[in-house]
């Protein structure tokens, strides 16, 4: 069977996404404002907790090209991309960032804002695929979908 793309089950998953991403972002955002003072850093649990998607860009350029389309990007790149490469949806990435964090204090709530945006992607995404947000594990499998995804 053909699988339909943009059906309503998609979008409700995406607004759900999306919903969780900005609520808990701007939520910590103003926990971090009201604690520091500084704007910044309620800006950085905002990059950290929503931003960090800004990688799926490059998955879609792999997969569809240089021309955009909404839609697709929004619906077809999970089930028609060949490798997943998400390089910023990295745990290791987000461990290094908690190390440094006692020296380079910015590095807290950027952290925080990537730390929540990968439980949430990782409950909503790849619940059954509890190693998939370490990229060492998708460099090990060549970022590969069919071996990251073998259920899907
Ligand atoms: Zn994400």
């Amino acid at each position: 069977m053909k699988r339909r793309f943009n059906s309503i089950s998609d979008k409700i998953w995406l607004l759900i996404d999306l919903g969780l991403h900005m609520i808990l972002s701007l939520g910590f955002a103003y926990i971090f404002y009201k604690q520091t003072g500084l704007i910044s850093w309620a800006i950085l649990c905002i990059i950290g907790g929503v931003f960090i998607d800004i990688d799926h860009f490059m998955d879609y350029y792999k997969t569809f090209g240089i021309r955009f389309i909404l839609n697709r990007f929004l619906y077809e790149l999970g089930v028609n991309a060949r490798k997943f490469y998400v390089i910023f949806h990295s745990w290791e990435l987000i461990f290094i960032l908690w190390l440094i964090s006692g020296k380079v204090q910015w590095c807290v709530p950027l952290a925080t804002g990537m730390t929540l945006h990968l439980i949430v992607d990782q409950i909503i995404h790849h619940l059954s695929e509890p190693l998939f947000y370490f990229v060492l594990y998708r460099w090990f499998h060549g970022f590969e979908k069919k071996r990251l995804e073998p259920g899907h």
